[in-house]
């Protein structure tokens, strides 16, 4: 997942899309599915209301869809749960559910080119970013996933109780109905981070994708049927966060919710799921403290620290957006990262040369454009970038902030753009608890040479992923997730499955 531009693969370039999308080499938008998936159909919303989802690059309306609300979380709710306690779901083998996901893999895989070209849409991502990263991570994933489904195992336990003999056992059961919220930036990996494990445990489940990137999952939904995934075993419910997205994460029959997003809604979602003590998993928010050794490889250091703050235009939630250089090395890594961030080319995300796209939205704009302001207004100097970029669609230049001091808003919180506070140290004793001073812990990463030195750094930094001369390194068998305030629980790897299962212990007196 390296910055840069990527070219297709020659034999991916000319590749045809199917009939179905073909439209003068693009897609056919008014052909991708706009309702919501329930109980395997294509619904309208009960209120027959719907939305629209814009062209980040333009601004222009790209398609609408369905306004899920409450009343239709309840109907795919009430087929989520038909499908886990009666439908053919439940009776599947194991292996039977490892195939479908494997299915679901390939036929993802075959259509590639026309999810990069969704996701570069609805989102604004370089096209080519998409279909070296996004849309191949999602395919590993449900691969991965496919392979556990055969291997969730409970345990025998000995019992120490006197004078009778038992035998007992573990069994890992799914958890049952899940509720999924998940957010814009990584709409189609997102959503393939969240159905894999679901699926591969034998849960069902209520996607909510995002507002503003409704379409890729909406496609996703089509493979699923196609795949031959049982009615109810999925629903899609596109709709609003306050709306659709409140009410599955209050609904007294969802069993578990999942989410990824910010903390602040993360927080709502928590409280939402008092009601019935649901359980709940979190991925939120960080602000990834990146930090640069005094011998670490200066080229290797700035090129990391470009692809750490710039990759998916700074939307990530492990962002490396404190970069921490030796006071020694400072000016030269830190002209070296504002270098490339000078050189980034922005443009359309459809566009061949583009290795930027837009923000994905107006608010994301201005939620980037006022820390910026803020930025400045205390202290920090853009030693590149620090403007939108144009004023048509939602462009901000690649940004490189010094004079950046603790306590500033720019260095406590999430700006989520592609902006990056530069900071000297002078030892290292004093960048760890620096770089552990902020209420997020998701994410962090040392570029050294000693190798010693960077696993002691490695076990003391609180963070959930912590990156050794490399960033933004994802494989589905690596666990990700938060310490603090970005979250609880993990995704990916194995431990996702615990998320997934209820243990039940059962004991027999022989
Ligand atoms: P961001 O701030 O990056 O847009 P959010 O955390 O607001 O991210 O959104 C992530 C997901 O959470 C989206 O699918 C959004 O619709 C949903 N969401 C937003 N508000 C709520 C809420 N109050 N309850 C449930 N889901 C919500």
């Amino acid at each position: 997942m390296k910055l840069k531009t990527v070219r297709l693969p020659k034999s991916r370039r000319h590749q045809p899309m199917s009939a179905r999308f073909a439209h003068n080499g693009h897609l056919n938008l008014s052909r991708l599915p706009h309702r919501l998936l329930i109980d395997g159909e294509w619904r309208d919303s009960v209120s027959g209301s719907t939305f629209e989802t814009l062209n980040p690059a333009t601004g222009e309306t790209l398609a609408r869809v369905a306004e899920g609300d409450r009343e239709d979380i309840n109907r795919a709710v009430a087929a989520a749960r038909r499908a886990f306690e009666r439908g053919p779901w439940r009776r599947l083998t194991p292996s039977e559910r490892g195939r479908l996901l494997w299915k679901l893999a390939d036929l993802l895989e075959e259509h590639t080119d026309q999810f990069a070209e969704i996701e570069s849409l609805d989102n604004g991502k370089p096209r080519a970013v998409a279909c070296v990263a996004d849309v191949p991570l999602a395919v590993d994933l449900f691969r991965y996933m496919a392979g556990w489904a055969t291997k969730i195992e409970g345990n025998t336990i000995p019992i120490s109780v006197s004078g009778a003999d038992f035998f007992a056992y573990t069994r890992r059961e799914p958890v049952g109905v899940v509720g999924q919220i998940i957010p814009w930036n990584f709409p189609l990996l997102m959503a393939a981070w969240k159905l894999g494990p679901a699926l591969a445990t034998g849960c069902t489940v209520v996607l909510k994708p995002a507002e503003q990137t409704p379409l890729s999952a909406l496609r996703l939904g089509e493979l699923i049927l196609k795949a031959g995934f049982p009615p109810g075993v999925v629903n899609i419910v596109t709709g609003y966060g306050e709306t659709a997205g409140a009410a599955l994460a209050q609904h007294p029959d969802v069993d578990k919710v999942a989410f990824t997003g910010s903390t602040e809604v993360g927080k709502l979602i928590a409280r939402a799921a008092t009601g019935n003590l649901k359980k709940v998993s979190l991925e939120l928010g960080g602000k990834s403290p990146n930090i640069v050794l005094e011998d670490a490889d200066t080229d290797t250091a700035i090129a990391g620290a470009a692809n750490a703050v710039f990759f998916n235009h700074g939307q990530c939630c492990c962002a490396g957006s404190r970069l921490y250089v030796h006071k020694k090395k400072f000016d030269q890594v830190v002209d070296g990262v504002a270098a490339a961030a000078k050189k980034i080319k922005l443009g359309p995300g459809l566009s061949a040369d583009t290795e930027m796209g837009p923000l994905v939205s107006e608010e994301q704009l201005e939620r980037v454009m006022n820390y910026l302001d803020l930025g400045s207004r205390e202290g920090a100097r853009a030693i590149a970038g620090g403007h939108r970029k144009g004023n048509r669609g939602y462009f901000v230049e690649p940004t490189v902030l010094v004079n950046a001091k603790p306590g500033m808003k720019v260095m406590e919180e999430e700006i989520f753009g592609p902006v990056v506070c530069a900071i000297p140290f002078t030892d290292v004793e004093e960048v760890i608890p620096a770089a552990n001073k902020n209420i997020y812990g998701l994410a962090a990463a040392v570029w050294t040479r000693d190798i010693s030195k960077a696993h002691r750094i490695a076990h003391e930094l609180k963070a959930g992923t912590v990156w050794i001369n490399c960033y933004n390194v994802f494989d589905a068998a690596l666990p990700f997730g938060g310490y603090k305030q970005s979250g609880w629980g993990r995704e990916m790897g194995h431990d996702v499955l615990e998320m997934y299962t209820e243990t039940k212990a059962v004991c027999a007196r022989l």
